[in-house]
């Protein structure tokens, strides 16, 4: 091999003048070519080894579909499904014909989409893989059949679905043919999805166009590879039409992410794990190892003290945190972000998780434990797209039947312009609508502060239980004392006649149990709090979880109804 071919410059994949998005570069081929990113030399090996990525610059190459199941699903695992869909030309759109068969014999596929069944670490599923060397995988009617069959037939053979998914749309080629099937696919998602099926879907770059705004932004669960290009409309044409340069980051997946519309990011070599890890969280049984922990040498008792001390140690700062009793308390959290709306509300933290061997939504308000994450987390006071993510992981929790523990510790929601802008009521409004119907048990644990309609916005519950030394009440005691007597300074009088510690609480049936908690509460104090909890929650699960889901909304709203 001559040296002169050994830096040749890969060639990038026409993408035709429809497509307007970016270019994704190819692994090269030969044994040393130059990174279409960083313009790096780089071993061909290295980047095959190094899950197609550049190991000079960490720039993602494509992959091609099958080499993704490779890396995917268990070896020999998959059974390809409707190999042989192919085009359709309704236009009868002169040079279709040709350019179809140039690319399957390029790519060895029929259509831009390869569906079927498979394993991954064990855990069955349907998958679908797009390869945008196919006409940039745009979709026409084989891609929307196909990934339609996709749907059918996992729903047929009880599979969840992941679908792997870069576009650059829909076929231009096709028509409106093309157009009908970003609705015939989201069809057949929403039967998929109100039987009960779990969709994952995987951005990779680029996903845009029509297949954005249909089956990739439809997952229960939507990933994306690192540094994804994912939207609607391609970056040139928002340019052109609004005459400026768009900012670095722009629709990639990082600034997805930061709005809410995507759950995760992850890093291909760790895709498959994460994959398998939801898929058995989704899988598993709703058994609960229901022994209970003898604990002899950490038993707490409930000591008296006075309000305002109570409302002193419920915001101190080494008193342990949302994300720390998650970490306690469960196995194999899996955290989701974003509302699907606006943003992801760092002060409200959610996910998935097991509890003794069953699986459960965990939804937490999170102060931070330092100054820096302090101020991350807003101190713990949740903006209207923090709700909105908590209610949305509920709906999750409710479509596949897990129970839901909440953790609520906030000084209130966040009072702020933007968040007036974006509804904080509204936000607030329709969590205690919908918690009040959810159709699966949900217990709330007030950790801190339960300060306002911000603490019960996550405590509509059919339990709540409060923290020996945390508070709920209508208001701070300084916004009490300044609301009745115009002096916040009042705080401690306030706190005094407001009945807003766990005893008060219990006592006006408000709340129907206490946690003790040891002299000072800490991280490393807290295994007598953790203990009790841990006996806890397993003695509700065990009580809830087989009861009928009419009866726990009944019971609730009983609950409710009699305050
Ligand atoms: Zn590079």
């Amino acid at each position: 091999m001559s040296l002169k071919n050994a830096f040749k410059k890969s060639s990038y994949v026409s993408l035709g003048d429809e497509n307007d998005i970016n270019k994704t570069p190819e692994v090269p081929e030969g044994i040393m070519k130059k990174c279409n990113y960083c313009k790096s030399a780089i071993f061909t090996e290295d980047v095959k080894n190094n899950y197609n990525i550049c190991p000079k610059c960490g720039g993602h190459f494509r992959i091609h579909a099958r080499t993704r199941i490779e890396m995917l699903t268990d070896i020999d695992s998959f059974e390809e499904w409707d190999k042989d869909i192919s085009y359709k030309n309704p236009l009868e759109y002169s040079g279709y014909e040709d350019k179809i068969k140039v690319m399957q014999e390029k790519t060895k596929l029929t259509e831009a989409v390869v569906t079927g069944k498979a394993k991954i670490n064990g855990e069955d599923t349907a998958i679908g893989v797009m390869d945008s060397r196919f006409i940039m995988a745009s979709m026409g009617w084989a891609v929307g059949e196909k990934i339609t069959r996709l749907f059918e037939k996992a729903l047929e053979e009880k599979l969840p679905v992941i679908l792997v998914c870069a576009s650059g749309g829909a076929r231009m080629q096709e028509g409106i043919t093309s157009l009908m099937q970003m609705a015939k696919t989201s069809a057949a998602i929403k039967r998929f999805s109100d039987n009960g099926g779990l969709y994952i879907s995987l951005l990779t770059n680029p996903t845009t166009g029509g297949v954005t705004a249909s089956f990739a932004m439809l997952g229960d669960i939507i990933l994306a590879e690192p540094d994804a290009l994912i939207g609607f409309a391609g970056p040139r044409v928002i340019e052109q039409t609004i005459g400026q340069k768009l900012p670095k980051g722009f629709q990639k997946s990082e600034f997805l992410l930061e709005h809410g519309f995507i759950d995760r990011i992850v890093k291909r070599k760790e895709m498959k794990q994460v994959l398998s890890d939801l898929l058995k969280v989704h899988g598993c049984e709703r058994n609960i190892c229901t022994e209970v922990c003898e604990d002899n040498e950490h038993i707490c008792e409930l000591k008296s003290m006075n309000p305002w001390s109570r409302v002193e140690k419920s915001r101190a700062k080494d008193r342990p945190v949302g994300t720390f009793y998650i970490e306690s308390l469960f196995d194999k959290f899996i955290e989701m972000h974003g509302d699907r709306y606006f943003g992801d509300d760092p002060a409200i933290v959610g996910g998935v998780a097991m509890f003794h061997g069953c699986p459960v939504t965990v939804i937490a308000e999170e102060k931070g434990s330092t100054t820096k994450d302090n101020i991350k987390r807003n101190f713990g006071m949740p903006s209207p797209e923090g709700y909105r993510k908590a209610l949305r992981l509920m709906k999750q929790a409710e479509k596949f039947k897990r129970p839901v523990i909440c953790f609520v510790d906030t000084p209130g929601a966040f009072c702020g312009l933007e968040a007036e802008e974006r509804g904080q009521g509204e936000a607030i409004a329709s969590n205690l609508y919908e918690m009040s119907g959810l159709k699966v048990p949900v217990v709330s644990i007030v950790i801190g502060e339960g300060g306002s309609g911000g603490a019960l916005a996550m405590a509509v519950a059919d339990e709540v239980w409060m923290l020996e030394n945390s508070i709920y009440s209508i208001l701070s005691p300084e916004g009490f004392a300044s609301i009745l007597w115009k002096d916040s300074k009042r705080a401690k009088e306030a706190a005094e006649l407001m009945r807003l510690t766990a005893a008060d609480l219990k006592a006006a049936g408000i709340i129907e149990d206490i946690i003790p908690e040891p002299e000072h509460l800490t991280t490393e104090t807290f295994s007598c709090v953790k203990n009790l909890l841990d006996n806890k929650l397993k003695k509700f699960i065990t009580t809830y979880i087989y009861m009928d889901a009419d009866e726990i909304v009944q019971r609730r709203y009983d609950r409710f109804r009699v305050m």
